[in-house]
């Protein structure tokens, strides 16, 4: 049996073989204690019985039942299957670059085939909103749309495009969780309407990579009522349990010079500008919560220790391990989607099947977080750098394979698992999806160890293009190299000697551009 994800309980085989093509009759009932998204498959010569206490644990059954088939015979027995984690997402970034709905329909169905039950859309970033706005025509007018080099490019959904693709998610028991990053990352509102920053001045859609210093104020009323009405909109195109605002990387630099937002911070008695954006936060998370939402937000949204116990963190940065840890003490929920682990956007030679498969969910290192408190696993591709559906595809396949199985089956088996993954990328690639051969998705040894240093390298320079003086740039590439090595060579298990290879041709790499 190649199946992925791996069955995660009990099988009973007895020893026949049973087919299903079609012929043999497939009845379905209900399971009385069987745990959420679960199911017990039974494969019998007359007839296949599927018994699940809900509709995604009848659907998960179908998908087991057609994987097997896809190997012809299938092991006579009773297959007792259920999930590790309640949340396995994968997170697609729309706004760097925008992807049609053909695509991301097409995304959603090899999801769903691999029990994965999660879709975040990241439809809102310095580079471009994406959703049709029926209150603020004007920000699909200007902030959907940005000059790049006398090109213009971008798009969004309309709100017909977003009603069938949340049918479509939905039919495959996919929660679309959407995303409209907030302070922070609010390029293309700020370009739209220039009044909701703290300068008031112009602004464009950015293009390319780096953080943009223009975010909304914190401190003008008018900036509240505005998100309310928009969020207001947006909840009524996505009724799924959760809405994710974001939260991370927002730049301090223009509320510290603002008379509003430092107002604010007298007004309320809030100790900085950090504090600041927990106020913020606290005011979306109340709105959301009224309107039946649960929040989630990057990890950053727990600085202040005050936000809303009921909002999901979802942990990506390890540079936020102290706050994290505290609020994991009060037993606040997580996502878990350590950027060192899961980040598809990094090339294969750099985070590989393993780190993704191995990864058990903690925080602080030798601490585990307690299972309750453990949502479940998210891998977020960002598209800064991605142009081509095919390319997300060759990112996303075959790692997505690894998130899938990490996120179902609690035993692990790496081995077994390349071999099966290996069985389900030829499947993918009958299917018409661009899929990077297995073989370099699983670096290791000591050309593993020069190909991550090199890619690093590719990684970093991306990051710091615009810095224009040499001798910095040659340091901030050293410096942050160094702290995605650390991270990525730890976490895929390099030797001591190997990870000074790493480093090494990184170090020439860099040399070699004249840094
Ligand atoms: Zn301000």
């Amino acid at each position: 049996m190649n199946l992925i994800p791996k069955i995660n309980g009990k099988v009973s085989l007895t020893g026949g073989v049973c087919s299903y093509g079609g012929q043999t009759p497939v009845t379905a009932a209900n399971g009385a204690g069987i745990p959420r998204e679960g199911y017990v498959l039974t494969v019998e010569p007359e007839e296949i019985k599927i018994e699940a206490g809900d509709g995604a644990g009848a659907f998960y059954a179908r998908q087991t039942l057609e994987q097997l088939a896809r190997e012809g015979d299938i092991p006579c027995g009773r297959y007792e299957d259920a999930p590790k984690f309640p949340f396995r997402g994968f997170m697609l970034d729309v706004s760097r670059h925008f992807f049609g709905v053909e695509e991301i329909k097409k995304l959603l169905d090899h999801m769903a085939k691999l029990k994965l039950n999660a879709f975040h859309w990241h439809l809102s970033d310095d580079q471009g909103f994406r959703i049709e706005s029926l209150k603020f025509p004007e920000l699909n007018r200007i902030g959907s749309w940005r000059d790049e080099g006398g090109q213009k490019a971008g798009g969004y959904y309309t709100q017909e495009e977003i009603r069938q693709v949340v049918a479509y998610a939905s039919e495959r028991f996919i929660n679309i969780i959407p995303e409209i990053d907030l302070p922070g990352h609010t390029g293309a509102i700020v370009a739209t309407m220039p009044e909701l920053s703290c300068s008031g001045e112009p602004h464009q859609v950015g293009f390319g990579t780096g953080l943009n210093p223009r975010i909304l104020c914190a401190g003008n009323e008018k900036v509240y009522s505005f998100l309310y009405e928009l969020l207001d909109e947006v909840c009524q195109l996505f009724p799924g349990p959760y809405f994710h605002i974001g939260g991370d990387e927002a730049p301090k630099s223009e509320w510290e010079k603002c008379p509003r937002c430092q107002q604010r911070i007298k007004d309320g008695g809030l100790k900085d500008e950090e504090d600041l954006q927990a106020w913020f936060t606290g005011r979306l998370v109340e709105f959301l919560e009224s309107r039946g939402k649960t929040v989630i937000g990057w990890n950053e949204i727990l600085t202040s220790g005050t936000v809303s116990p009921k909002a999901v963190a979802q942990y990506w940065i390890e540079s936020g391990k102290e706050y994290s840890d505290k609020e994991a003490g009060k037993g606040r929920k997580f996502v878990f989607s350590n950027m060192s682990a899961f980040y598809l956007d990094y090339p294969c030679a750099v985070i590989g099947m393993r780190p993704i498969y191995e990864y058990d969910p903690y925080i602080i290192e030798g601490k585990p977080i307690p299972k309750d408190q453990v949502l479940g696993l998210e891998a977020p591709l960002w598209t800064e750098r991605v142009i081509e559906n095919s390319h997300v595809e060759r990112l996303v396949f075959p790692r997505l394979l690894a998130l899938a199985e990490n996120g179902w089956t609690a035993g692990k088996d790496f081995t077994g698992f390349m071999s099966r993954a290996a069985i389900y990328t030829e499947y993918l690639k009958e299917q018409g999806v661009a899929v990077t051969p297995i073989a370099e998705c699983d670096p290791h040894g000591a050309e593993g160890a020069r190909m991550a240093g090199l890619q690093i390298v590719e990684v970093v320079t991306g990051f710091t293009q615009a810095q224009k003086d040499k001798e910095q740039r040659g340091k901030t590439m050293r410096s942050l190299g160094k702290i995605l090595l650390d991270g990525f060579l730890k976490r895929s298990g390099y030797s001591q000697d190997e990870q000074a290879l790493a480093y090494e041709s990184m170090e020439k790499a860099i040399r070699e551009m004249g840094l």
